[in-house]
């Protein structure tokens, strides 16, 4: 048996609690079987940015003539794309492996971890054992395969699968609307393909605001390429010849898709299924997240457990902020709790969406009383002479204490942070946002205007100049 200080089961955001603990000389083990950094760095977020991106300066090059000027994409060469991302991407964990192995205080095992017992593990191809007197739970999460009808066995595409295609299928049905079938969709639509989205509920992104919710179907709806069928659930799947064909039932109706290919986007569970959590005491929820105390501790004693294998928003940025905490726990024992409050999300579509704090409808579930405010793109000059759509609303307590902010439109996920920064949800004042002097004509002014609707006075309001006589002398 091996033994270390800290034993870390999972190799994406969990090396950033190795690296705390090799800092101050614990001796670390990471048990990782794919490529370093985890989802995020090769299978998540940056491939799938990398691809938006590009996505996204079509998109640009298109809307150009709204803005007088006459663009035109000839040709995007799909496999030149995914494989300098692969490339890039892979590159990058490589990099962060070859610094693990040559760190005296890390020990990297490139195998599938179990649980034996209490802070053991057996590693897939390793003959000992693998001990930490702490120990981290870091394995993510994994694509679900939905209960569909012939799915099981036909040849369907995963969000990983989907980043990197060396050929733009002519036609993609995709089965789940949530934010990784709508940022693919995104993608492969505006790079040429047929897109077909299937959804259960009845509107895209159902996790945002519905004024979000309904925004961002609309402009799905009114896309070139794009067929929704939201309100509708995939019933069966079936494999024909080259091709594959789906079945859809909602609203009263059976749709029959056919695509060149099938993309499953239908949500992602954590990575417990054959963890052995039970011969460690680490108790699962009836999803199969692994159970948290705020100090992200497990039921078993000195295990903490974060990311995507514990319940909550499936972020890397909220798998960042909480790698702090357990590092604060789990290396300098210091019982910090996790705060969640005023954590932003992005979903990188067309419009772009950011938010902060909650939703309009939650804030009616809980019966909380709360004002609100909504400001256009156009009405900020920038916004108006860049001919932008999109709008920022506002939700806040009648005191001016903000609840929630939810953004559609270019550059959210950036203009979000003013939110995320400035006016802590459930902290900040909306007068603190309101009041802080920004650059005109920048786009942030969209969010200055929406957090001036709601500020005590409204700094747009004209002065009141009337005790100022105008009496020449005076
Ligand atoms: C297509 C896609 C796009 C995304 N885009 C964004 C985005 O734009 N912004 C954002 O914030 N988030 C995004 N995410 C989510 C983000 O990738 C995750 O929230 C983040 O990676 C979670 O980090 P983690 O460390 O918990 O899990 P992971 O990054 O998944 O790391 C877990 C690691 O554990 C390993 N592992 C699993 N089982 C075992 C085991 N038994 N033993 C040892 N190791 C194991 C896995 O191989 C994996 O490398 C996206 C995800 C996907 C799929």
């Amino acid at each position: 048996m091996q033994e270390f200080d800290l034993l870390i089961v999972g190799g994406g955001s969990g090396t950033q609690v190795g690296s705390l603990a090799a800092e101050r000389g614990m001796s670390v083990a990471v048990c990782e079987p794919g490529p370093l950094g985890g989802a995020c760095i090769t299978r998540g977020c940056v491939p799938s940015k990398a691809l938006i991106r590009r996505a996204d300066a079509i998109r640009q090059a298109r809307d150009a003539d709204r803005l007088g000027i006459d663009v035109e994409v000839d040709d995007v060469d799909l496999d030149a794309i995914t494989s300098e991302v692969r490339e890039t991407v892979y590159e990058k964990a490589e990099h962060q492996a070859e610094n693990l192995r040559e760190s005296d205080d890390h020990t990297l095992f490139d195998g599938r971890a179990r649980f034996v017992d209490d802070r053991t593990v057996e590693i897939e191809g390793y003959d000992e054992r693998v001990r930490g007197d702490r120990v981290v739970v870091a394995v993510g999460a994994e694509t679900t395969v939905p209960p569909i009808d012939g799915l099981e066995d036909a040849d369907y595409l995963t969000s990983t699968d989907a980043l990197y295609l060396d050929e733009r299928p002519d036609e993609l049905a995709i089965i789940g609307g949530g934010y990784i079938g709508a940022e693919l969709g995104h993608f492969y639509e505006t790079i040429g393909s047929e897109v077909t989205i299937v959804q259960r509920s009845d509107a895209l992104v159902p996790r945002e605001d519905g004024e979000v919710r309904e925004a961002v179907t609309e402009s799905f709806a009114d896309r070139e390429r794009c067929t929704l069928h939201v309100g509708r659930e995939a019933t069966a799947v079936e494999e024909r010849g080259d091709r594959i064909a789906m079945f859809a039932e909602g609203q009263g109706e059976e749709v029959e898709i056919e695509a060149d290919e099938l993309l499953v986007a239908g949500g992602r569970k954590p990575a417990t299924d054959d963890l052995g959590c039970e011969a460690a005491g680490i108790a699962l929820d009836d999803a199969g997240f692994v159970e948290v105390d705020e100090t992200l501790e497990t039921t078993a004693e000195n295990v903490w457990a974060f990311g995507d294998v514990i319940e909550g928003p499936m972020f890397k940025h909220v798998a960042d902020h909480e790698a702090r905490v357990v590092a604060a726990n789990a290396v300098a024992e210091r019982g910090e709790e996790i705060e969640y409050e005023g954590v932003a999300h992005a979903v990188f579509t067309w419009p772009q969406v950011a938010a902060c704090g909650r939703t309009e409808e939650e804030l009616e579930e809980e019966g909380r009383e709360y004002e609100r405010a909504r400001f256009e793109y156009d009405s900020a000059p920038l916004g108006l002479v860049s001919k932008e759509n999109g709008f920022v609303k506002v939700l806040a307590e009648p005191d001016g204490t903000v609840l929630g902010c939810h953004i559609v439109g270019p550059e959210a996920a950036t203009l979000i942070h003013e939110v995320a920064v400035a006016g802590r949800v459930g902290e900040g004042s909306v007068d603190e946002i309101a009041e802080a002097i920004h650059v005109h004509p920048a786009l942030n002014e969209v969010v200055l205007g929406a957090f001036d609707e709601l500020a005590d006075p409204p700094l747009s309001t004209a002065p009141d100049w009337s005790d100022v006589s105008m009496e020449p002398g005076d």
